[in-house]
């Protein structure tokens, strides 16, 4: 008999941070322009036409859009409750016995929890050892190897030689990689041509950062038709809502183009906030997406976002994650009135660590 729960599900625990209601939220990567404007009006228009049946079973309205925009066949796409859900699929696709999956580290935080909840062992390589050579993603024969491209939290861009490099070495027999590109809007160049011709490469997108839909939760994956069908087996049916589709599909078309309007101005912000960033000597690191890392001023995380947080501005405490294993701290770009007050709050920091030096 199998004991409940599983021995290696004792380690894992659901997911937490701090999002008790605040005047400035930058902590968390969301639209701070707001939902894009064409999917509010699509899903009015869905709950018109009745919740009482289920959705297509796998999204075709969203995967017809998603591949119209993207200009890739209907069967390179799958769609999912959120990117996480399509990442949890790829993941269950390549988790059979003993399985492992790699990712260049530090990364986006659900994906070690995402490859133990399916029984994967997961391995860390850092970034700086992974560019050095993208061989060292391939130790230990890893199933899946997981980069996100732009990086959360520290907003860098892998090279795209480096990337095309990592998808020579998986070929057709080795692990599938999974290309996250949930901030590629912001100003990166995407694989997704590459996901349709290669045999062992899934980019995966989101609706909730650029499209501002992160409540709607939907995201995408493109790949050859042969890996998309894998994820969808894996994923199963009916996992996005019928208005959620529809909504979706709206803001994909984008019609009226306010994507293109409001990543020009989180672009323009985001250049702005790190000049005054680098003023105050914080280091910020160059950003291709709509979040700056930069050096936590008082060298803990967690002091210094609570700080923060105390002056009605919330963002999200790295420990560990700047050079040198040191402490950062990540904001979210946003309209600059917002921005203003967050740097408010931060000078109000950067003011009490100087007088706490003094007083020393
Ligand atoms: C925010 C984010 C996502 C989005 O996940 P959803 O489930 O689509 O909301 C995916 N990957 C990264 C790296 C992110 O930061």
């Amino acid at each position: 008999m199998s004991p409940f729960p599983r021995p290696d599900y004792r380690e894992l625990s659901t997911y937490h941070f701090d999002r008790s209601p605040i005047d400035v939220d930058l902590s968390d990567n969301t639209n701070q322009w707001g939902a894009h404007p064409a999917a509010a009006a699509a899903l009015m228009a869905a709950v018109d036409e009745g919740l009482a049946r289920y959705p297509e079973l796998y999204a075709d309205a969203l995967r017809d859009a998603v591949a119209e925009r993207l200009g890739v066949p209907a069967a390179c796409v799958t769609t999912g409750c959120g990117s996480d859900d399509v990442l949890d699929s790829a993941f269950r696709a390549a988790a059979g016995p003993g399985a492992a999956m790699s990712y260049a580290a530090p990364t986006f935080a659900m994906v070690a929890p995402l490859a133990r909840m399916n029984g994967m062992a997961a391995r860390a390589v850092a970034w700086e050892r992974a560019l050095a050579s993208p061989e060292t993603l391939l130790e230990g024969e890893p199933s899946l190897i997981y980069v996100c491209r732009p990086n959360n939290p520290t907003g860098h861009l892998a090279p795209s030689l480096w990337v095309e490099r990592l998808l020579d070495l998986a070929d057709t027999t080795g692990p599938l990689v999974v290309l996250d590109e949930a901030y590629v809007d912001f100003g990166a160049d995407s694989f997704v041509r590459h996901a349709v011709e290669r045999p062992r490469l899934l980019v995966t997108r989101t609706l909730s950062k650029a499209y501002g839909l992160a409540g709607l939760r939907v995201g995408y994956g493109v790949a050859a038709a042969d890996v998309a069908r894998e994820v969808e087996k894996s994923r199963g049916p009916y996992k996005v809502s019928r208005v959620a589709t529809r909504a979706a599909a709206a803001a994909v078309r984008d019609r009226e183009g306010w994507v293109a309007r409001t990543v020009a101005e989180c672009v323009s912000c985001r250049e702005r906030l790190t000049r005054e960033l680098r003023t105050r000597g914080l280091s910020p690191r160059e950003s291709f997406t709509n979040f700056i890392l930069f050096r936590a001023p008082g060298g803990d995380a967690g002091a210094d976002s609570a700080a923060l947080r105390a002056r009605g501005v919330a963002v999200r405490p790295f420990a560990g994650a700047w050079d040198g294993g040191r402490d950062a701290l990540r904001v979210t770009v946003a309209p600059w009135p917002l921005l203003e007050r967050f740097l408010e709050a931060l000078d109000a920091r950067l003011t009490e660590l100087g007088e706490a030096e003094e007083a020393l």
